[in-house]
């Protein structure tokens, strides 16, 4: 999971009655002297920059044990403030006149690619934030606060009952919201691909219900045929104690294997893992120590290390502007799940990391050779768990909340109280398994709760993506030599040339076409996938 300051919550701040022009078609004719005021510009977005950093402090000394619990008060009140500072600015007269400035720029043919950067990024969160009026979202976000302590509630009672009521009315808001979009110039090709777009810039409904019935047809039924080889695959030592302090050791070993550069970003301990960056000089990334998981701090580690490396590689030309972070959830997600799947669940890696492992675990895997370990570590079992959930059977639990999404914004005639039983269905059917109550079944994830709808295909977007990259790298130069070597110099100057140093300068798009000339293809995940499993029975 990468961690960035959204400005979800800022509307609550937002007092103005706002309009829903998109601003495009205002402000036309350029001020003649405006070439002049760009270093006024530089300074604006220093401010953003320094401003977002800030926060992200602030988050990351709560989300580290840094804060005493007494102090969440004030802690609140602080981001509240600095919050309220950065929506003010997003949506000011001084953005509203870069936006000038660049279009007048581009019209000249002389905008540079961090200015075009900088507007596309900006001019769509503005357009985004403003067309909906302020009073709608304010409730629209107290409702989601709201939401979140109900289905805390309903979670522990294991009752969706009592969030769906909360969940409906978070539905319907994004239902008009899509609306206030569309009046204001908007336009998607279904309401749910405006939700899409927000995470993943360009994703449509189209695209992705061509790459899930590519998994539905083929994933479904390889998992079939690799579970039927259950119970062959020694994991006895998957659950061995291993001590925090040999843990941590470990981890670090990992990153440093990996690349991580260790003067530019720290390893701390939270309650779930995440990564987070105040640029590419101070990347910080967490692991959860559980004595006897040892295995999922470890995959932990080298996913949020796949993070890590894609912040610290953002080229220095990006430097403390606010274009130095990732293109998208999506790309983040391909460089974590690069890193935590195609890599570290590979046999070459293995084979190459084994004897440092044996030596810094300290004799507890002695008996376990390189080929156990990775067999183990890919055993492919259907579970109701998402976050538990091994490297073939993830995409189908994420393909059961994509089609539960669509149906509830596509489909208005699907209601929250339905989804119990629509979850559970496709759980049987995808999956073969069945929950047998509503905790471990639709009330599993947080997202709903936040009012957060499109979020979840970017995880399976990543997945896809890593699997496309792996292809076109192996046509490059020999990726498995260099991985058994572990010479992850070769890979990870490969992977900053064509995606980590664009940082959001690229849109996802454009990230695309830097890697693979014909763009996001899913086809290739599904090789990977039939490749790795169809041969591991
Ligand atoms: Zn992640």
């Amino acid at each position: 999971m990468m961690k960035k300051v959204f400005s979800i919550l800022l509307a609550i701040f937002l007092l103005l009655t706002v309009s829903c022009a998109i601003r495009q078609d205002e402000f036309r004719t350029p001020e003649p002297d405006m070439q002049e005021t760009y270093d006024d510009f530089d300074a604006f977005f220093d401010k953003i920059t320094a401003l977002t950093h800030a926060i992200t402090m602030f988050y990351w000394d709560m989300d580290t044990g840094g804060m005493p619990p007494g102090a969440i008060e004030t802690r609140a009140r602080v981001i509240s403030v600095l919050d309220a500072e950065l929506f003010e600015m997003k949506t000011s007269e001084t953005m509203l006149t870069f936006f000038q400035y660049v279009e007048a720029a581009i019209e000249r043919g002389e905008a540079t690619d961090i200015q075009m950067g900088l507007y596309r990024e900006f001019i769509r969160e503005y357009n985004r934030l403003m067309c909906i009026p302020a009073d709608e979202y304010k409730a629209f976000s107290e409702l989601a606060v709201l939401a979140v302590a109900k289905w805390e509630e309903a979670k522990d009672k294991s009752d969706f009952s009592i969030f769906a009521p909360y969940l409906q009315q978070l539905v319907d808001y994004q239902r008009k919201f899509i609306i206030y979009r569309a009046d204001a110039g908007m336009v998607y090709d279904t309401p749910y691909d405006a939700l899409l777009d927000d995470y993943e810039p360009g994703m449509t409904v189209e695209i992705l219900d061509a790459f899930f019935a590519e998994i539905r047809e083929n994933v479904v039924p390889l998992l079939q045929s690799v579970t039927s080889g259950e119970g062959v695959i020694r994991d006895d030592f998957l659950t061995r104690e291993v001590s925090e302090e040999i843990q941590l050791n470990v981890a670090k070993m990992l990153m440093e294997t990996l690349g991580f550069d260790l003067n530019r970003g720290i390893l701390a301990q939270s309650a779930h893992p995440f990564a987070t960056s105040m640029g590419r000089n101070d990347v910080r990334i967490t692991t959860h120590i559980n004595p006897n998981d040892f295995f999922d701090s470890f995959f932990g580690v080298a996913h949020e290390t796949g993070h890590a490396i894609y912040e610290q590689n953002i080229s220095e030309r990006l430097g403390f502007t606010p274009l130095e972070t990732g293109s998208s959830m999506g790309i983040h997600e391909s460089q974590s799940r690069f890193f935590e799947n195609v890599i570290g669940r590979s046999l070459p890696f293995w084979e190459g990391i084994y004897d440092v492992f044996i030596r810094v675990t300290e004799g507890i895997f002695d008996d376990v050779s390189a080929l156990e370990l990775y067999a183990a570590v890919n055993i492919a079992k259907p579970s109701l768990i998402r976050i538990q959930a091994d490297e073939l059977t993830y995409p189908l639990h994420i393909m059961v909340r994509y089609e539960i999404e669509k149906m509830l914004f596509n489909d208005p005639d699907v209601k929250a109280e339905d989804l119990p039983e629509i979850w559970n269905a496709k759980m049987q059917e995808y999956l073969g398994v069945t929950p047998a109550n509503d905790a471990e079944g639709i009330l599993q994830d947080i997202h709903w709760a936040f009012g957060e709808f499109g979020y979840f295909p970017s995880y399976v977007i990543g997945s896809a993506f890593a699997a496309q990259i792996l292809d076109v790298m192996e046509n490059d130069f020999d990726v498995w030599a260099s991985v058994r070597a572990l010479d992850f110099e070769t890979i990870n100057g490969w992977l900053a040339e064509r995606v980590h140093k664009h940082g959001a300068m690229l849109s996802p798009g454009e990230i695309y076409a830097q890697v693979a000339y014909e763009g996001f293809n899913p086809k290739y995940y599904v090789e990977y996938l039939t490749r790795k499993f169809g041969g591991m029975q």
